[in-house]
């Protein structure tokens, strides 16, 4: 009878290690696919723009050429 118990108890931890292990790699494959972006303001618009979509220049970033150009223009 004993020994049916500690049969039970070993399946019951290797239960319970093989959910956690599943849980901790699920949860760390949800972070691969969604990897936390940086958002930097346009400093034209000072819309908040992904930092991959965003245009750098000088250290700046910008939402779009279109102000990057306006914002030389404007600072000469
Ligand atoms: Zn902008």
């Amino acid at each position: 009878m004993r020994f049916i118990i500690i049969l039970v108890a070993i399946a019951l931890v290797f239960f319970i290690l093989k959910k956690s292990l599943q849980q901790l790699i699920s949860s760390n494959s949800k972070t691969r696919t969604k990897p936390q972006e940086s958002m930097l303001p346009c400093e034209y618009c000072q819309t908040h723009v992904p930092a991959s979509e965003a245009v750098h220049h000088a250290e700046k970033s910008f939402c779009k050429n279109q102000h990057l150009d306006a914002w030389l223009k404007e600072n000469k």
